[in-house]
């Protein structure tokens, strides 16, 4: 079983790199992936830990807008994790998060929801990469909202009035930087309408001349017709296809391993990669 999407308390997860180790391993995965949003600060901790059969896939779900701002998250996969530019692209993002969480909260006050910056750091675990689901946490801490769900469904979706993106870099520089750093890139959840304005059939093509390695075509955040029509997309373009659960630990509903990788897509995306860097015990 290959799960090649998964978060951590290094973003906005509820298991620690460890406990998620430990998870994949008593639940019988060949292989997963550690995606934490614009950070790698997973990676020490979940290799400490790894044992038994498990392999590790090691990367980190970088935020991207769109020139005309549409948010794209790509996953970069078995890239070198010391290569100092992608770092500086990912600290980049992560400190774009501190000023758009302020007006994020700004906007919240206004609209009569008591939250403070404060509020929200003594949710978030130590170092973890800032997002909305910590805006969430702390809202429902407030008793202003019932769960980390219902603060998305009500106040904190991309369509929202309190919705504010943060810097990052587009899809086409995440994907150069990604490859430059020995790995592939395959785009996250890319039909996930539920979340907002999504990109259409022929922005794939420059995605592909950027270096695109593959779809994560199957995720529950994407029906049947569109599973199809990225399928179709992956196949005409020459993409690998993939599938991940896009766990949160008790943050989200996914549960781990709900949608896998097939063994064939995996050996060819990670034979992309420049270097074997797959980590085993
Ligand atoms: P951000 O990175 O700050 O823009 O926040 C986006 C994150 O919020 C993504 O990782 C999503 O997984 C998470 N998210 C989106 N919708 C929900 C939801 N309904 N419940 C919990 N987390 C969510
Ligand atoms: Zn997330
Ligand atoms: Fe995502
Ligand atoms: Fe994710």
């Amino acid at each position: 079983m290959i799960d090649l999407h998964t978060h951590t308390t290094c973003s906005d997860g509820t298991d620690s790199p460890a406990q998620l180790v430990n998870k994949a391993i008593s639940e019988g995965f060949s292989l997963i992936a550690i995606t934490d949003h614009d950070t790698t600060s997973g990676w020490e901790p979940a290799k400490k830990v790894l044992r038994a059969n498990l392999s590790l896939a090691l990367g980190a779900e970088i935020s991207c807008l769109t020139t005309q701002g549409l948010s794209v998250h790509m996953l970069g996969l078995l890239f070198d994790g010391s290569h100092m530019d992608m770092q500086e692209m990912l600290e980049n993002t992560r400190d774009g998060r501190i000023p758009r969480a302020r007006k994020i909260i700004e906007l919240l006050n206004a609209g009569g929801f008591k939250i403070s910056m404060e509020d929200v750091e003594s949710v978030k675990p130590e170092g973890a990469t800032l997002g909305r689901p910590h805006i969430a946490d702390a809202l429902v801490k407030n008793g202003v909202i019932a769960s980390r769900d219902e603060a998305f469904a009500e106040l904190l979706h991309n369509n929202s009035p309190y919705y504010v993106s943060h810097l990052a870099p587009t899809p086409e520089d995440a994907i150069s930087m990604i490859r430059k750093a020995g790995g592939v890139a395959v785009i996250a959840h890319p039909f996930a309408s539920l979340r907002g304005s999504v990109l259409s059939v022929e922005d794939f093509l420059p995605l592909k001349k950027a270096g695109l390695n593959g779809i994560e075509v199957n995720h529950r955040d994407h029906n049947n017709d569109e599973r199809n029509s990225l399928a179709n997309i992956a196949a005409e373009l020459d993409l690998v296809i993939t599938g991940a659960s896009d766990y949160h630990g008790t943050g989200k509903l996914n549960s781990l391993g709900e949608n896998l990788t097939n063994q064939a897509q995996w050996e060819r995306l990670e034979s992309e990669a420049d270097q074997r860097r797959v980590i085993r015990a």
